[in-house]
């Protein structure tokens, strides 16, 4: 059998809970990596009367304001 001073253990212990961390945060660094963010088939427009920025399909010449309501062109 292998003698394991408690130290040795200690180290040995602490260094596995270590490299488990890591390999958690490197798995998860990539997996969030290969997530995506929506596709951009919206475009960003701004109304002209309360300048609040909104996402509309860019397909409609009018956009209607979230907040006030009111068209833009
Ligand atoms: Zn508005």
């Amino acid at each position: 059998m292998i003698e394991l001073s408690p130290t040795t253990a200690l180290m040995l212990y602490l260094g596995l809970t270590l490299f488990f961390l890591l390999s958690i945060w490197i798995w998860n660094h990539y997996a969030s990596r290969r997530r995506q963010i929506l596709p951009a088939e919206q475009d960003l427009h701004v109304c002209e009367f309360c300048h609040f920025a909104y996402l509309d399909t860019g397909a409609k010449k009018l956009t209607r304001c979230p907040r006030c309501q009111s068209y833009n062109k």
